[in-house]
């Protein structure tokens, strides 16, 4: 399966977000491995949320304006 299709959002050249995948097995955190937990990382500054714009960026990270942009994009 080639990934990217799905998530074209998320690969948008001036954003960049990475979806959590579950590494544990179903019994561990209720998630089967390889199965996304619904969470949502920036990879810049490694915080992590239900959705882009809830992530709390630090002020240093230059991520921290660009959650808007794809809130606006799919909402
Ligand atoms: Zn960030």
């Amino acid at each position: 399966m080639m990934p990217g299709s799905d998530f074209r959002s998320f690969a948008d050249p001036d954003t960049e977000f990475v979806l959590d995948v579950s590494e544990t097995p179903r019994t561990v955190d209720g998630f089967k491995p390889g199965e996304p937990t619904g969470k949502v990382i920036c990879p810049h500054c490694g915080e992590a949320a239900s959705a882009p714009e809830y992530i709390p960026h630090p002020e240093n990270c230059r991520q921290s304006g660009v959650t808007s942009e794809w809130y606006e994009r799919t909402h």
